[in-house]
């Protein structure tokens, strides 16, 4: 076995799992680390507390003073948990979290120092933040960023340092990060959903938007992984032999968490209950290696947030286990890849989950409302949807062979679909009171008991009701939920304004009462809305076409998805909600346009790198060791010598021609690269990357793949599939 495999392999054997030992029961440190209502009540003035609540609860502006008191209390109670540093945590559109850490400590004269932070640091910095990407929003304003504190999320410490959730604008107002169109996104969700709640009950005065993700991800020890130079490069295996075993026994899914992995997630989920992480549930995924751990839900910003951390503390906690975790979306070729479900729900101040179906007609009409707006904005905005989710690793798994599919649709189960059809042939116009009382009983009346059935889910479908939320599987694992969740909250924010409007226009115009009006609105919606139902399987090739024939979009690669960013209907829906102006979204199109292509750059050059670099060069090797011994057995046989050698020189020539095979497709791709780099428009130049140089990757892979095949183990400088999938 090559030195780097042996080596890499003997570390994994001398390990010993970490003996994690809790001695406190979860409920009792959970939230230790973070500054939230119960430890606020401590250390703070009962004004400065009310101050924090209000800008969570109403979004009220907190003034400098009170900033001051609340500043302090949060500096006393950080000090006593041993944190010497503080720092603005943001989400800049680069994917990672950003800080910079400053201390508490300053020096105050006569050699003498004292702990400060005062409201003006907690509340505003500006990092130096020319180094993020902006979009070209800082160059054309020439506006330098600063990042706010976002109460809404609460301040916590990691390791020594005090965490503060902030936004990160321009000077300009543009948001250069993923929180604040987020937050815009939810705030406009919240009043529409607010006013859509009224005609159902008065004391509605806030909708929040839930999230739970599950996040799904690979643990390969850090041996292993160090040693193949696509993983450290770019987070998944550029090429690599399928094992002879994969996952086609399904031996690994939910099955006995291995030893090693199982003290990881202890220690991890002990890190994440004192950050205030709801983690709940943990179980092995479809792939050998692969899990998948869920917190309790919560409200959206805060579950973006809380999973922007854990994929830091993921990594972190890591290190100590002798791991790396790869988040990417398709890490290893032909084996199970990685998601990130988000489970999206609406409730409200008064504790109705809107997409729960109640206890009466009235409830049930409330729920089918909000459930028939859904389906109706993902069916106005498919495209938009999912675009929110494109990125060069999310395409190994939407389109390509592998679930969720490219194409958005909803599954809603047999049982609503039953209900929907039921609503579809409600009388157009003022409803008897006949009719009323039969929708109420029978149909409107009926949802709960039949809900409780409604367990045939669809593991297929990209967006599926799951009885009490919507669940959208399509997102990437390496993703930020606020992608995802600014659109999803957009396109419902807008529908239900739209709903709002066409109610009230019947009532006023028509002279409707209001249940006949709803009645009505959802009728058509169910109608303009069934072209996104689709309850079959997803991955059918049969699906494509009957999509194709409904005019739903099939957008199987990031530069395509990435388009309606920036299309009218887009640009305006977001202005209007106040979501982002047309300068933002045009930014952030290229800032993901601009990420694709490096990412596919980068790949591109690891590719051709570790062919050349290492695989031909052992290729070679090997051949040289054939040909050494059909010199020995020409030596020994002399003119029969065929005779004996006849599969080596089959072995010779084969090998020769897989290394042609690389070379003159590295060659290629090197072209189309130079080629592509030379084009100035950036949607222009992610095509090529992805039609000409992306292209390559393939042959290239192909005759590397053959030659692993063929190549003596002993000199293979990879770690194979089998190694870095099977090794515990
Ligand atoms: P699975 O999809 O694996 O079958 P479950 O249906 O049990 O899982 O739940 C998945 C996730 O849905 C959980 O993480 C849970 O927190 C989340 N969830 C449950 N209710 C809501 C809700 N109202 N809003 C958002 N997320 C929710
Ligand atoms: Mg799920």
């Amino acid at each position: 076995m090559s030195t780097l495999r042996f080596h890499a392999l003997k570390a994994v054997h001398n390990r010993q799992p970490l003996q994690i030992k809790e001695q406190d029961k979860r409920s009792s440190i959970f939230g230790a680390n973070v500054f939230n209502e119960k430890t606020m009540r401590q250390y703070l003035t009962k004004d400065a507390l009310n101050a924090v609540v209000d800008a969570v609860q109403s979004g009220a502006k907190i003034d400098r003073t009170i900033a001051d008191h609340i500043s302090t209390g949060m500096k006393e109670w950080a000090l006593t948990k041993g944190a010497t540093h503080y720092t603005h945590w943001f989400q800049p559109l680069t994917g990672a979290t950003a800080e910079k850490h400053d201390a508490f400590f300053e020096t105050i004269g006569n050699g003498e120092a004292i702990e400060r932070f005062g409201g003006g640091q907690l509340v505003q910095q500006e990092p130096d933040a020319s180094s993020f990407p902006s979009g070209g929003i800082r160059n054309t304003f020439e506006a330098r960023g600063y990042t706010a504190w976002d109460p809404t999320s609460p301040a916590f410490i990691y390791g020594t340092t005090l965490c503060i959730p902030t936004v990160f604008v321009a000077y300009t107002g543009e948001a250069l990060d993923y929180k604040t169109p987020l937050l815009r996104a939810l705030q406009a969700v919240d009043t529409a959903a607010v006013a859509v709640c009224k005609y159902f009950d008065k004391n509605v005065r806030k909708v929040n938007a839930s999230l739970g993700w599950e996040q799904e991800y690979f643990l390969i020890d850090s041996a292993l992984a160090m040693s193949r130079p696509d993983i450290v490069l770019t987070g998944r295996t550029l090429l690599g032999h399928a094992p002879a075993k994969g996952q086609q026994l399904d031996d690994h899914y939910f099955g006995t968490i291995p030893n090693r992995a199982m003290a990881y997630m202890r220690d991890l989920e002990f890190e994440c209950m004192r950050l205030g992480i709801p983690v709940k549930t943990r179980h092995n995924e479809v792939a050998p290696n692969q899990f998948e751990l869920a917190p309790i839900f919560d409200e959206a910003n805060l579950a973006v947030d809380h999973n922007s951390l854990l994929m830091d503390v993921m990594d972190k906690v890591a290190e100590r286990h002798h791991f790396k975790v790869l988040f990417h979306e398709k890490p290893f070729a032909g084996v199970n890849g990685s998601g990130k479900h988000n489970n999206w729900s609406l409730s409200t101040n008064t504790g109705v989950n809107l997409l729960s179906p109640g206890k009466t007609p009235m409830s049930n009409l409330q729920f089918l409302t909000f459930f028939i707006n859904t389906i109706k904005a993902v069916r106005e905005y498919e495209e938009l949807l999912r675009a929110s989710i494109a990125s060069a690793s999310n395409d190994h798994r939407l389109g390509a062979n592998e679930a969720p599919p490219a194409i958005m649709s909803v599954f809603i189960g047999e049982q609503l679909t039953r209900v929907l059809d039921e609503l579809e042939n409600v009388t157009d116009g003022k409803l008897s009171p006949q009719e009323k009382t039969d929708l109420k009983l029978n149909v409107v009346g009926k949802i709960p008991d039949v809900l409780l059935d409604n367990t045939d889910r669809n593991r297929t479908s990209p967006f599926a009701f799951t009885g009490n939320k919507f669940e959208f599987r399509a997102v990437g694992s390496s993703a930020n939920c606020a992608n995802s969740m600014t659109v999803l909250n957009s396109i419902v924010a807008k529908q239900l304004t739209d709903f709002k409007d066409e109610v009230d226009a019947l009532i006023s115009k028509k002279d409707m009462k209001k249940d006949d009006a709803i009645f009505n609105v959802l009728r058509e919606y169910i109608k303009t809305s069934k072209a996104i139902l689709f309850e079959g399987n997803g991955y059918d090739v049969l699906w494509e076409k009957e999509a194709k024939k409904r005019g739903l979009s099939n957008n199987k690669t990031t530069p395509e998805a990435l388009k309606v960013k920036v299309s009218d209907k887009t640009v305006s829906l977001f202005q209007d909600l106040g979501v982002m102006n047309k300068v933002e979204s045009e930014a952030r199109f290229e800032i993901e346009m601009e990420e694709y292509v490096m990412r596919i750059q980068i790949e591109g050059r690891v590719l051709g790198d570790i062919a050349r670099n290492h695989v031909v060069p052992t290729a070679v090797r090997y051949q040289n060791m054939l040909i050494e011994n059909v010199k020995g057995l020409k030596e020994i046989y002399e003119k029969d010598f065929r005779a004996f050698a006849k599969e080596q020189l089959n072995l010779i020539e084969e090998i020769s021609g897989h290394i042609d095979g690389i070379n003159a497709n590295v060659t290629k791709m090197i072209a189309a690269r130079k080629q592509a780099n030379a084009i100035d428009s950036i949607e222009k130049r992610a095509k090529s990357y992805c039609n000409e140089v992306k292209s390559m990757f393939d042959p290239i892979r192909y005759h590397c793949d053959k030659l692993e095949l063929l190549v003596d183990d002993e000199i293979w400088p990879l770690t194979k599939y089998r190694e870095l999938l099977f090794t515990k």
